[in-house]
């Protein structure tokens, strides 16, 4: 087994997995259950390899997350992937914020990237958050 469970923060399960190894979808992850359907989701827009639904908790009045179809554990896992992925990801938070009306003034992308950043779920996701202003720096 390539992918194994080591930790928990804020009472979820993180999911770790081999740099390099490019697997479809790994049993106990929760994104993983939300791409397949197995577990619902408000869903927002969808692409080829990506999914866009709405924050179960949302700290802002547009919270929308992002993420592949297919497991990748976090944004260094998309970037060494390299194959258009992280583009399509992007593109595809892009077309929320158009399509939510919050393209203008503005809105933020954010990746949270290892348990210091506060992922809290071990799967790639872009949150993309308007509607309202948007504090800098973050907490
Ligand atoms: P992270 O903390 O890893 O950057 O973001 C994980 C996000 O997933 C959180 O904002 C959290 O509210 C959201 N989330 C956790 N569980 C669920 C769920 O079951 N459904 C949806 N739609 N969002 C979830
Ligand atoms: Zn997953």
């Amino acid at each position: 087994m390539r992918c194994r469970n080591s930790g928990e923060h804020a009472r979820k399960t993180i999911v770790r997995c081999e740099p390099d190894v490019k697997i479809s979808s790994v049993a106990d992850c929760l994104f993983c259950q939300i791409a397949s359907g197995l577990i619902p989701a408000a869903k927002v827009m969808e692409s080829n390899r990506a999914l866009a639904f709405r924050d179960i908790n949302p700290q802002a009045p547009t919270h929308v997350l992002v993420i592949t179809r297919e497991h990748y554990p976090d944004l260094a896992a998309v970037a060494r992937a390299g194959d258009g992925l992280l583009d399509e990801l992007a593109g595809l938070a892009h077309q929320v914020a158009e399509a939510e009306g919050i393209d203008e003034p503005g809105y933020r992308v954010v990746f949270n990237t290892g348990p210091q950043a506060g992922q809290t779920v071990g799967h790639v996701h872009a949150h993309v958050l308007g509607g309202r202003a948007l504090g800098w720096p973050p907490g």
